[in-house]
């Protein structure tokens, strides 16, 4: 049996991690701009706790990497770095138990690779999820917020790019992927109705983050809806209001904590005035047709799981199977097939219906007596005599051919309820969530 005792006893010390097997080098010093290798050493390096050895930050904007590059840097980690890639939650990569004469040659490789970018866990090292690009979900679209921002913050702000207590946040819709919630200053996706037309919008959110003397989390406050266009206009006041006001070493969490969300929202105010609308403002970042709402499944984190669908989903898979087993002339196969997915396609209704199920038997007694008399199904046999048919039924090609009739038509049966039941579900939650 496994030994459940835990290795190290709540309260006691981790102990130190053993030195893995590392490159040896000798590594060539390269040619290299010593101010940049200076400010990228002071923001994405760090000296580990195992003497001699540093941890480097890759600063990964919207922590895309393309394949080539992967493989480069894959090389380039092999040649200077522990055999790990670690990735972090603020979208960017850590590289581990790199020996300090190793560093000149590995700026300079990361350099070639555009991975270089000093700035880690400063104000210009935005997350965002993929909001509109790819998520069904999203409502606006946070890359290319992201984009706008980091760019005004490299143009308009280098003197805060080494400030490490203001973190940017975004997300395409309220779910947080992009982790605004937890965010000095936090946007997510939202909009903003403009007599028949809707303009793409961000909920402006403040104060969250992490106290890094108590080591409490705070959770951001809401403060304002504004229109996408106008975020950068917000974030300019929100900082010019920081530099001013704030009084000596304290850092934004302190300084948002002290001023409150009414404050926030006063000045903020002017700029979420939609009397005035501009024809760009209809248009979200990165868009060039006029913003729409539509929301579909979504792809991360933030999503609810669709049992149902994906239970269905496998139904479907079975029906499939049976059908593959019907031309290859396995007839036992594609009866057997056909039989778990009418099963499977009964559970799926049944637990979109809350009635809990469980074993095969089981589920077909619950089909029965909740849904026997059903005119959506229509049954010409009673479900139970209907898939117990498989029993007595000999396994030739006349009865599998019948038996998978009959299971294409239940299964599609119940997967159009389903579609029809999701269709009008949507329609009763699309205002509200548009509404957040
Ligand atoms: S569901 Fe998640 S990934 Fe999708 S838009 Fe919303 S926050 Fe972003």
């Amino acid at each position: 049996m496994k030994n459940l005792k835990p290795s190290h006893p709540i309260g006691s010390e981790v102990p130190a991690e053993a030195t893995p097997t590392l490159p040896q080098g000798p590594w060539q010093t390269p040619a290299i701009d010593n101010d940049a290798f200076n400010q990228w050493k002071s923001s994405n390096v760090f000296a580990q706790k195992q003497s001699g050895f540093y941890g480097v930050y890759l600063k990964i904007h919207l922590g895309d990497v393309a394949p080539d590059t992967a493989r480069a840097l894959a090389k380039v980690v092999r040649e200077t770095a522990a055999d790990d890639i670690r990735f972090t939650a603020e979208q960017n990569i850590l590289l581990r138990f790199i020996k300090a004469e190793a560093l000149p040659y590995l700026y300079h490789e990361l350099t070639k690779l555009g991975l270089a970018d000093a700035g880690h866990d400063s104000i210009a090292d935005i997350t965002a999820c993929p909001g509109t690009d790819t998520c069904a979900l999203g409502v606006t679209n946070s890359t290319g917020l992201a984009t706008e921002l980091k760019d005004i913050l490299n143009k308009e702000y280098p003197h805060l790019l080494a400030v490490k207590d203001v973190h940017i946040k975004i997300s395409g819709c309220m779910n947080s992927c992009g982790q605004h919630m937890a965010a000095s200053i936090g946007f997510h996706g939202s909009s903003i109705k403009q007599g028949i037309k809707v303009i793409p919008a961000m909920q402006v959110v403040i104060g969250g983050g992490l106290d890094l003397v108590t080591g409490q989390g705070f959770v951001a406050d809401k403060v304002i809806k504004l229109p996408s266009r106008r975020i950068p206009e917000a974030l300019r006041t929100l900082l010019s209001d920081y530099q001013n006001n704030k009084q000596e070493g304290e850092n934004y969490l302190k300084y948002s904590q002290r001023q409150g969300k009414i404050y926030f929202y006063n000045i903020l105010k002017p700029i979420g005035d939609t009397d005035q609308i501009n024809e760009v403002e209809f248009f979200d970042w990165g868009q060039d047709s006029q913003y729409i709402q539509s929301i579909g499944v979504g792809e991360c984190a933030g999503v609810s799981y669709d049992m149902v669908g994906a239970i269905l989903g496998d139904a479907i898979e079975k029906l499939a199977e049976a059908k593959t087993s019907f031309k290859e002339e396995i007839w036992s196969e594609s009866i057997y097939h056909a039989y778990t997915a009418m099963v499977i396609a009964a559970k799926g209704w049944l637990l979109a219906k809350d009635v809990k199920c469980n074993t095969h038997i089981g589920i077909i007694e619950d089909f029965e007596t909740h849904f026997a008399k059903d005119p959506e199904f229509a049954l010409v046999l009673p479900f139970s005599e209907m898939v117990l048919q498989m029993r007595d039924g000999e396994p030739d090609l006349k009865f599998a051919e019948e038996y998978l009739e009959t299971a294409s038509s239940f299964v599609g049966q119940i997967i159009k309820g389903r579609k029809a039941e999701g269709e009008l579900a949507e329609k009763m939650v699309l205002d509200s969530y548009y509404k957040a």
